[in-house]
């Protein structure tokens, strides 16, 4: 996920599975459009080496695009895995990897919705509102295959529930209306010489 404010640097990382792999390679980024952008991504059942390595390439791509999370597909690659490094509403860091992500989302009176800006690397240089719930949780597998479990609020909870879409195919322009979709587009189209194909790489 992209976002538009520049956070300011943060001292404490929260970590609780382990910090993120490092010593990857950074990658183009692929867009919105191609057709593994928009299909349910193949579960992990394997973690080995190649998927540490997928997901240091995705950390280092991630950081080269200043985003604050990025889904696999994002790469090219049909696997159901995102990495995150994202502030919550009290400006704490926290950075994870995710395989096989499952959403729970507050319901009842608990459901608030949070209509700030949000962007995606995969459709870069546009934001508009994207309403959803103002807190989310994601249980899933971390890259050793034991489970793992993120919660959070402001722009974590955006970030969990943009990425996880990831893994299901979709992404956030099939959340808008027409009429913000084109709003998007236009910005999306105004910034095109800021990204070329092979952006960030
Ligand atoms: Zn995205």
């Amino acid at each position: 996920m992209a976002t538009g404010s520049s956070e300011p640097a943060q001292e404490t990382v929260h970590a609780p599975f382990g910090p993120l792999p490092s010593g990857g390679s950074v990658r183009p980024i692929t867009r919105w459009g191609m057709p593994v952008m928009h299909t349910a991504q193949q579960k992990v059942t394997v973690f080995d080496d190649a998927l540490r390595a997928l997901a240091a390439d995705m950390v280092a791509t991630m950081e080269a695009a200043d985003g604050v999370g990025l889904a696999a597909c994002q790469v090219g690659e049909d696997v159901a895995m995102f990495v995150f490094d994202c502030p919550d509403e009290a400006g704490e860091r926290w950075v994870g990897v995710v395989c096989n992500p499952v959403l729970t989302l507050p319901e009842g009176k608990d459901r608030r919705l949070d209509d700030s800006d949000e962007g995606c690397l995969s459709f870069p240089g546009a934001f508009v509102g994207c309403a959803r719930p103002d807190y989310a949780t994601v249980d899933g597998l971390g890259l050793d295959g034991e489970p793992v479990r993120f919660s959070g609020d402001g722009l974590l909870a955006k970030c969990l529930q943009h990425e996880t879409d990831h893994t299901n195919g979709t992404v956030f322009g099939d959340r808008l209306s027409a009429r913000a979709r084109k709003k998007l587009q236009k910005q999306h189209d105004a910034a095109v010489d800021e990204f070329p194909a092979d952006w960030p790489a």
